[in-house]
């Protein structure tokens, strides 16, 4: 019938419609559950500050593997919440420190020929466009190294807001450092321009000092899009993704900094823990395996420990340097030596140590130039508290011995303790001694004195401190409100006497 004929066709189109629309739904869910299950997208920070509430880095940065540079243009909304006017705004350019052989924190004499295998290879920054708000402004570099870059603005008044625009190119050195590329790996931190840190009325413009890390910043937003030459793979402070044009997108919140690496030949394993995507990059599937196996046990006992993991995702990455590890906000480098078989007991400690970082140095910002201990040492109690945790008390014991009572016992010259800024040292192994190994000790005598232990402790000092700044005095404030006793005596006896 003519009436029946003209309708059949539309059911049938609306068939043909429903069939494609459930199709896509069906995909569009297995993509999601895909996703799902391979941790990504899954996990939200709580505690995080508002959207809107941190200052916000836009960064485009560009590969040019031929001659070792990266551009970077780099757009930074900042808003003044010093409380006072400002008329200058300083931005750390660490890179700038690989310049010479004299500020180089990869040329002290112990690991020269390990990071400078070719000989010295400079680094540094070439500047181009410096604007406030649209306008170029003067700038000129604060310290001897180059490393703080102090841009003159119109007075800003608290609670203002202005956008810096900062346009450069990043010449990398031939360097096996956290910062450098090696063959045709580039480990990638501190690279970017950051804001420095405004206390006590002025910038901070600490130098590079070659043991320990003097980077001291603030909480931030982070979107980062960066063109690779064909090839080459990234990984860094969060998960990227590679739009249909090739370019890897990064987003992440909440963060003191973003790192990145760059390799043509990773093998990569991944995996998640409590919704957190763990991913691993090294030379092998099964040196990538172990570092993914450890990061996820760590992170899964961490979490337990000290409250909830501040990112969506924990990158560990092999890298060529003479340091078994270092912490970036959401990823952490780890020596390539630490890969191979006889040193899986070393990278399982390292993993532990560097993820503990997440939690202090990451979600909890403390002063890693002046108090070094106030990160360090609470990282290595937070490793063996995984060693606890994982092994039982014997393993414990064993490791206590070799970790922080040896230190205790040590001979060490000159004055030094704990408390010392890291420009103090002048050798790797003292400062290990003394701000890890003597720093963790404070933390294992508290465990004795507080009646919840140090671990409850430390959990309600991340949840308090989230995102945010402990200084030593704060530390010391809410340690005494806490354990509700004066506990100052105890930490000038761990933290600032000479033994
Ligand atoms: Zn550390």
């Amino acid at each position: 019938m003519p009436g029946k004929r003209c309708i059949i066709p539309v059911p049938r189109a609306r068939a043909v419609f429903l069939i494609l629309a459930l199709t896509a739904m069906l995909i569009g869910a297995g993509v999601f559950l895909f996703m799902r299950g391979r941790g990504e997208k899954t996990y939200v920070p709580p505690n995080l500050p508002d959207e809107g509430s941190l200052d916000r880095y836009d960064l485009v940065l560009r590969l040019n593997d031929g001659d070792h540079t990266v551009s970077i243009t780099e757009t930074i909304r900042f808003t003044n919440r010093t409380g006072q006017t400002l008329s200058t705004i300083v931005l750390r350019t660490w890179l700038n420190a690989f310049s010479s052989e004299e500020t180089s924190p990869a040329a002290l004499e112990a690991i020269y020929d390990a990071c400078y295998p070719n000989g010295f290879s400079p680094g540094g920054l070439t500047i181009f466009d410096v604007n406030w708000q649209g306008a170029p402004v003067p700038w000129e570099y604060g310290n001897a190294d180059k490393t703080a870059l102090s841009l003159a603005i119109p007075p800003l008044q608290d609670g203002e807001s202005g956008e810096i625009y900062l346009r450069c190119v990043a010449a990398i050195p031939n360097c096996a450092y956290r910062l450098g590329y090696v063959g045709q790996d580039y480990q990638l931190g501190n690279l970017i321009p950051l804001l420095s840190r405004y206390e006590n009325g002025a910038w901070r413009t600490d130098l590079y000092s070659p043991i320990g890390d003097p980077f001291v910043s603030d909480c931030a937003d982070f979107d980062v899009s960066l063109y690779l030459p064909q090839g080459f793979a990234a990984c860094g402070s969060a998960v990227p993704e590679q739009d249909a044009s090739g370019v890897w997108r990064f987003h992440i919140r909440g963060a003191r900094d973003f790192c990145f690496c760059l390799s043509p030949a990773w093998e990569t394993a991944r995996g998640a823990a409590g919704g957190v995507t763990v991913t691993a990059h090294a030379g092998t599937k099964a040196g990538a395996k172990r570092a993914l196996d450890d990061g996820i046990r760590a992170l899964e006992t961490l979490n337990r420990l000290y409250g909830p993991y501040p990112y969506p995702s924990l990158t560990l990455c092999c890298v060529d340097f003479p340091f078994s590890g270092m912490e970036y906000p959401g990823l952490c480098m780890l020596g390539e030596p630490l890969f191979a078989q006889d040193k899986a007991d070393t990278l399982e400690l390292t993993v532990a140590h560097e993820t503990a970082h997440q939690w202090f140095y990451g979600l909890v910002g403390s002063d890693q130039a002046n108090a070094p201990w106030q990160d360090e040492a609470l990282c290595e109690y937070a490793m063996l508290r995984y060693v606890k945790e994982r092994y039982g008390q014997g393993s414990f014991e064993t490791l206590k011995f070799y970790r922080v009572d040896s230190p205790m016992r040590e001979n060490i010259p000159g004055s030094l303790t704990p408390g010392s800024p890291i420009d103090y040292f002048s050798d790797l192994e003292t400062y290990r001694t003394v701000v890890y190994g003597r720093g963790a000790a404070l933390l294992l005598a508290l465990d004795d004195l507080l009646p919840e232990g140090t671990d409850a402790f430390l959990k309600a000092y991340a949840a308090r401190f989230s995102y945010g700044y402990a200084s030593r005095e704060q530390f010391e404030a809410f340690l005494n409100q806490y354990a509700g006793m004066d506990l100052r005596p105890l930490l000038l006896d761990y933290v600032d006497t000479v033994l």
